[in-house]
């Protein structure tokens, strides 16, 4: 679905990325963990085309398409999506109102039909008992007074509304309280499906006590250095990524 190859970025002149390569698959939960500093929030910016980012070297195809060559509208409307590491509070604007504005935005990139608000009243129900959440989020301001818990179950909905094909999750390297984290966790392993990739980018191993991943990346100076299955992360929490250091460049 996702093929990174070789990709160099920098920020401000600085490397950052140094030659990262990776591949997702449809069907699949992969996980981004690493040092801080490391790169991830980069990598997970540069997929979705924030700005600020350089890319020197390297290309990224999304469904045979190459991702760095379109907009970030266009990574939306394509099935990207990256939810934000801090959300927006937008006081006064209404959270059902900003959803299915974006919603409609991203359908109209795509050529299809708005939905009206009875439509996206009816889809709002069925996404919500998937997630088994009830409705009292929609009708407050956005963001607006939200416990951490509360921000992250608004993102997961966001995310079950858009129905992205790639899900790009960039989790706070601190201050996750436990109800965000579960609320997260949820949140993915009730949207898992054949057709969706999760990147889960975490520091901690804590968050995958709650979601197995299919797949732990382990990112460290620019690079992914390791890959493994689910015991990675453990092994990481174990042993802390001095570990990993010491397995990728045994001279040092
Ligand atoms: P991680 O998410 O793994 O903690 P980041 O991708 O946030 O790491 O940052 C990687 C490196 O890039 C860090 O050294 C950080 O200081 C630097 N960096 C990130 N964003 C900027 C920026 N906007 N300007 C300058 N340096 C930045
Ligand atoms: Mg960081
Ligand atoms: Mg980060």
């Amino acid at each position: 679905m996702l093929k990174i190859d070789n990709l160099h970025a920098s920020v401000g002149g600085k490397e950052i990325l140094k030659g990262l390569s990776l591949e997702l698959q449809p069907g699949r939960v992969h996980a981004i963990m690493g040092p801080n500093g490391a790169g991830k929030s980069t990598l997970g910016n540069i997929i979705a085309g924030r700005e600020g980012y350089e890319v020197t070297e390297g290309s990224i195809t999304f469904q045979g398409q190459d991702l760095l060559g379109l907009e970030p509208e266009e990574r939306a409307a394509a099935g990207v999506f990256l939810a934000f590491q801090y959300p927006v509070e937008i006081p006064g604007v209404n959270n059902t109102y900003f959803l299915r504005t974006a919603l409609n935005a991203q359908r109209r990139a795509r050529g299809e039909q708005e939905l009206d608000s009875m439509q996206f009243l009816k889809l709002v129900r069925e996404k919500l008992a998937v997630l088994h959440l009830r409705d009292e989020l929609l009708h407050r301001a956005v963001n607006e007074g939200f416990s951490g818990g509360e921000k992250k179950r608004n993102e997961i909905f966001q995310l079950a509304l858009l129905e992205p094909k790639l899900a790009i999750l960039d989790e706070t390297d601190s201050g996750l309280d436990i109800d965000a984290l579960k609320a997260v966790a949820e949140g993915v392993n009730a949207l898992r499906s054949p057709e969706r990739a999760f990147l889960v980018i975490t520091h901690y191993q804590r968050l995958l006590d709650y979601i197995t991943p299919d797949e732990v990346h382990v990112l460290a100076d620019g690079r992914i250095v390791e890959t493994g299955g689910p015991e990675l992360a453990r092994e990481l929490e174990q042993h802390g990524y001095e570990w990993i250091k010491d397995r990728v460049s045994p001279e040092a």
